[in-house]
């Protein structure tokens, strides 16, 4: 198999068949201020926009529905108008993970991919979902790029048509197309339709090469290749190639998650919040902000990429 269809196969089964978050947590399980602030960048993205009504509100991947439940509550709080002309749409293939977000939010449709969406102004939000869609990878190999297939649990070389720079062997190369797709297809129907999409994810801002796959089975790295459907596999996201593959909007970003989420006023949400709580609590408030933001935690490695349509001015975090 290709390590494409390889990952897509695994990943599908993976899903279906296990709670991810006994191997892995993610923003949103971290602290509910970082659903809340993506909320209110909705709402205002959405003021930004005409005030649509009605106007869809998606998800990619929702997990267990956590990053949405608190942004809902945000948009019910700050943006009532919104709450009340939203229509939240679920893009989620795992039949188990999308019976636990309907345990947050009842009101929503699901759809297998983002191509399902029905049409019509949109508020896109994914948080972690890019980096589990499958990747190719090429190896160079006597002047020549070779790519990789997965055989019996081991990698494969095969000949290719991959017309990558020269490197030196041994070099890999990684493409993300159904990422580069998924985005390009965005682009296109937020160019004709309206709306914005953000993306959170971890990788470098600038494409560079490196086998960034990895396996988590049971909470630690495992072989990518052995068991599959037993580990989550996930790779780097490459924001200069899905940046390029956004044509007709304006892409904001990449910006670190750090700076992002504080321009949003995460901590001065987390204080507003810790001040209400028992001492243990409002503490685990404040921890929880700084592992989303400090650059040795989740700050620099995430990064937040945006689409929106070229009418619309920088949306919130974009910019100092
Ligand atoms: N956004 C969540 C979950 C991240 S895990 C969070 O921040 O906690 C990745 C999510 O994407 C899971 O819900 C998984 O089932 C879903 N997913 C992975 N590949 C998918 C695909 N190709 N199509 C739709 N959903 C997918």
């Amino acid at each position: 198999m290709r390590l494409d269809a390889f990952m897509a196969d695994a990943n599908a089964r993976y899903y279906a068949t296990h709670d991810p978050y006994r191997d892995f947590t993610t923003a949103p399980e971290i602290s509910q201020v970082f659903g809340e602030l993506l909320g209110l960048w909705a709402a205002i993205v959405w003021g930004a926009m005409g005030r649509p009504a009605p106007v869809i509100l998606a998800e990619l991947g929702p997990g267990r529905g956590t990053l949405m439940a608190d942004a809902r509550r945000a948009i019910a709080q700050a943006a009532p108008e919104l709450a009340a002309a939203c229509r939240l749409h679920c893009v989620e293939t795992s039949p188990r993970l999308r019976a636990e977000q309907a345990k947050r939010l009842p009101n929503a449709v699901w759809h297998d991919a983002a191509s399902a969406l029905p049409p019509g102004p949109l508020i896109l939000l994914a948080n972690e979902f890019l980096d589990a869609l499958p990747i190719r990878q090429f190896v160079r190999r006597d002047a020549a790029w070779r790519e990789r297939f997965v055989t019996g649990g081991q990698f494969d070389e095969r000949p290719s048509e991959f017309d990558g720079p020269a490197a030196s062997d041994g070099t890999v190369v990684e493409r993300n197309d159904a990422a580069r797709a998924l985005v390009s297809s965005l682009a296109t129907r937020i160019a004709g339709q309206g709306g914005a999409a953000l993306f959170l994810d971890y990788g470098p801002e600038l494409s560079a090469p490196g086998d960034s796959l990895q396996a988590l089975r049971g909470g630690h790295p495992a072989d990518p290749l052995a068991a599959p459907g037993e580990s989550d596999l996930t790779a780097h996201v490459d924001f200069e190639a899905l940046a390029a593959a956004a044509s007709g909007v304006t892409v904001w970003g990449p910006v670190p998650q750090g700076p992002f989420l504080a321009r949003l006023g995460l901590y001065q949400r987390t204080d507003h919040l810790a001040r209400s709580q028992p001492p243990d609590r409002a503490a685990a408030l404040i921890a929880a902000a700084q592992r989303l933001a400090e650059p040795g935690r989740m700050g620099r490695l995430f990064k937040v990429l945006a689409l929106a349509h070229a009418s619309l001015p920088c949306p919130p975090g974009f910019a100092a």
